[in-house]
């Protein structure tokens, strides 16, 4: 198998580059970018103002260039042709690579992964959030390590909602309308050098599925879209919203994923060794490939225990309601034709009943299609996202899963969150290439080597970080400000606001009420004394997204925003609006403490926390999801223990009680205790104990050994050698 997946693809004409820099085309039309600062900054010389507003590649080259100066500007053609050849080299090199030489060799096909959002850049809106993100960081890593992978995905035309609050608290909801020629998306190519679309049959016409590709480094990904001309004007907008409301438009969407996604590969030619379902919005895949054997001449039988040997699931949710559900009425009216073959595009077919009863819930409820069982008895192998996630997932799912539900820690990809300073210090004076962490042995874990950097220079590294976000935050803040109608005099002085010498506490995350957002002001008195405290003072910003069906989860969000705009908070209180990925990376990189505070055992992972950790921020966290095995004593705080309380009011309280002793206690004189140079030597050792800690064993790296070594080479057949070392490190 080689390294990478190849997909042909449509030339943009609209972006036109001169003959001498068309690798900048390649480089545009590729996200490798996103991740490799040196790729972003050629883009930023190539026009600064451009750049500063759109942040992507694709607005510079389609806007006016002075194309002229440029090419008489040797510095600058010198630096395009490394950065060029970086890139080309990087493409061509995924066969060196330790885990192709170890893994791929032996695959008779790529791993196809299934997603419905993917968090690749905030350019491209169409993820949401941790999933879609996580999604991501998978494909780059996926990328960096030469994995053969091909993704699948939804281009939703209007993406996820843009956020606004308004004076009164309230969230606001827009949907933007993406101009596809200013996104890095080509169409795919079908055998015959025809932008590729298929066709799915939906009751009493054929919705056709065009098939564009975002290349992510090495690996493609595919996302299918409806909005064509040629489909009635009811069906074009089924790819255009992320988790739209209506039930109805969800079950739609998500055929066009499952059917559409396998047709799609297909059409390439591509036949997967195996199939990863990331989430059971794709769920339909599995009944689309039964039906495909059955039409083969398959028994029923057959077909879905060879569907079942080569898929694999992960779970995301660790309650049973947080999981896609339908009634099946709906699935036998809507799915049912499609599956069953009705004579107009298929012979053979699966019927629905045996699909629905494939896919009864944990409740044994004959009115429900549940989409996470009807995944989890179709494969070959599961896993939850974190150790205490799949220990509770197996619970949920007991007597469900054919196969126990394994622990597979979420990661993130490094190269994607770290903050430039603290990178540039990793590669000084650690020898650190985090785009190949694969490439570290036992004897270079430079991330062990932390020590290495002196605390006065790991400490400025932060605080330049932190003065990166005070910048950010305080342009966004204006914004809202501005839109409230506040006073000039109000707005002047947010220039000041986000004093990066003030202890900064960060609590970004979607609104949802389990994480607790508002557990900070559970005793205003005693959090306004330590926040007003002027010899000590904190500050406090917050931010993050409520799913617009989620009226609890916005009510927490007028809370916060009444904190900021109260007499005692008001100046130490902050909450930033339209939380995405370009927020998530200031905020991630520029906050002293990540705070946490979920009712435990909700959170499943949890990877914003990950992302601090490798900047050297340190975590404050509920033992939930991730932490509960990434905290080991000195690289942040706990929040409560392990053994829960019978009512959630009991504990809710004990656990606020228990975050104002730690930051009254330690997290404040801490931070304040400086040396004669000014550093806060306890704090920076624990900052260097976040970073050791999280860097390797948080990584989108370790985390794809395990995906391959677990789920992938077993769905394809291949019997992993435990003899040789797993990991290189
Ligand atoms: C990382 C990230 C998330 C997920 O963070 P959690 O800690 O899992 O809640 C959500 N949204 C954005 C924009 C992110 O970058």
């Amino acid at each position: 198998m080689e390294p990478t997946v190849r997909i042909p693809s449509a030339t943009p004409s609209h972006v036109r580059v001169p003959p001498e820099l068309e690798g900048l085309r390649r480089l545009a039309y590729n996200l490798y970018w996103t991740w490799h600062p040196k790729a972003r900054g050629l883009f930023a010389r190539i026009s600064s103002a451009g750049w500063a507003r759109s942040h992507s590649p694709m607005p510079i080259l389609t806007g006016m260039v002075d194309w002229a100066g440029l090419l008489d500007n040797p510095d600058f053609m010198a630096e395009a042709y490394r950065v060029i050849g970086d890139f080309d080299r990087y493409m061509a090199n995924g066969a060196d690579h330790w885990f192709h030489r170890r893994h791929a060799r032996e695959l008779k096909g790529p791993i196809a992964y299934f997603c419905a959002e993917y968090g690749l850049h905030e350019t491209l809106g169409i993820y949401s959030g941790g999933l879609g993100v996580l999604a991501g960081d998978h494909m780059k890593a996926a990328s960096d390590m030469a994995l053969p992978l091909v993704g699948v995905g939804l281009l939703y035309r209007n993406g996820y909602f843009r956020q606004t609050i308004d004076a009164d608290g309230h969230q606001e909801h827009r949907y933007p309308d993406y101009d596809l020629s200013r996104l890095p998306i080509t169409r795919a190519l079908g055998r015959e050098g025809d932008p590729l679309t298929v066709t799915v049959e939906l009751p009493g016409r054929d919705v056709k599925v065009d098939v564009w590709l975002v290349q992510v480094g090495r690996v493609p990904v595919l996302l299918l879209d409806t909005d064509n001309p040629v489909n009635d004007p009811a069906d074009r907008p089924i790819t255009n919203i992320l988790y739209v409301r209506g039930r109805e438009m969800r079950l739609h969407q998500e055929l066009i994923l499952g059917v559409g996604g396998v047709r799609a590969l297909r059409a390439l030619g591509i036949d997967p060794a195996a199939w990863h379902l990331n989430e059971g919005h794709s769920a339909f895949l599995l009944a689309e490939r039964a039906r495909e054997l059955v039409a083969d001449g398959a028994s029923l039988d057959d077909a879905f225990a060879n569907v079942s040997r080569n898929s694999v699931f992960t779970i995301h949710t660790p309650v049973s309601a947080g999981n896609e559900r339908f009634d099946t009425g709906l699935v036998r009216q809507i799915a049912g034709p499609l599956l069953d073959g009705d004579g107009r595009a298929n012979t053979g077919g699966v019927p629905v009943e045996r699909v629905l009863e494939i896919g009864r819930g944990a409740d044994g409820d004959p009115n429900q299609f549940d989409m996470t069982a009807f995944s989890l008895r179709l494969t070959n192998g599961a896993n939850g996202v974190s150790r205490l996630h799949a220990h509770t997932a197996n619970g949920t799912w007991q007597g469900i899963a054919p196969h126990g539900i394994l622990p597979i820690t979420n990661g993130v990809h490094p190269p994607t969150w770290a903050g430039g300073p603290v990178r540039e210090l990793f590669e000084r004076y650690l020898d650190a290439d985090l785009d190949d962490l694969d490439a570290s042995t036992s004897a270079t874990r430079w991330w062990e080597r932390i020590d290495r950097i002196p605390a006065t220079e790991l400490w400025e590294a932060h605080v330049r970080q932190k003065r990166e976000l005070a910048v950010f935050a305080r342009g966004r803040l204006r914004t809202q400000f501005a839109r409230h109608g506040e006073a000039p005099r109000t707005l002047q002085d947010l220039g000041e606001a986000l004093d990066p010498k003030v202890l900064t506490i960060g609590f970004a995350r979607r609104f949802a009420t389990y994480k607790r957002a508002g557990m900070i002001f559970t005793d205003t008195g005693r959090l306004a004394r330590l926040l007003s405290n002027a010899d000590r003072p904190v500050q406090l910003v917050f931010a993050g997204k409520a799913h617009p069906a989620d009226r609890p989860g916005q009510a927490v969000i007028q809370e916060i925003f009444g904190r900021t705009r109260s007499p005692e908070f008001r100046g130490k209180v902050f909450i930033l609006e339209d939380y995405d990925m370009r927020e998530a990376r200031f905020l991630v990189a520029g906050v002293d403490v990540w705070l946490n505070n979920p009712r435990r055992p909700l959170e499943a992972s949890g990877t914003s926390g990950m992302k601090a950790a490798m900047n050297g921020v340190v975590n404050l966290s509920v033992l939930d999801g991730w932490w509960d095995e990434g905290y080991t004593g000195d690289n942040g705080w706990a929040i409560g223990g392990r053994e829960p309380l019978t009512d959630e009011p009991a504990q809710d309280w004990a656990d606020a009680m228990d975050l104002y002793r730690i930051l009254e206690s330690e997290t404040v004189p801490d931070f304040y205790d400086r040396d004669g140079g000014g550093v806060p030597g306890r704090w920076v050792e624990r900052m260097r104990r976040s970073i050791a800690t999280a860097l390797w064993q948080f990584s989108t790296t370790r985390m794809l050994h395990e995906y391959t070594e677990q789920l992938y080479l077993p769905a394809a057949g291949i019997e992993v050698d435990r003899t040789v070392e797993a990991h290189p490190s």
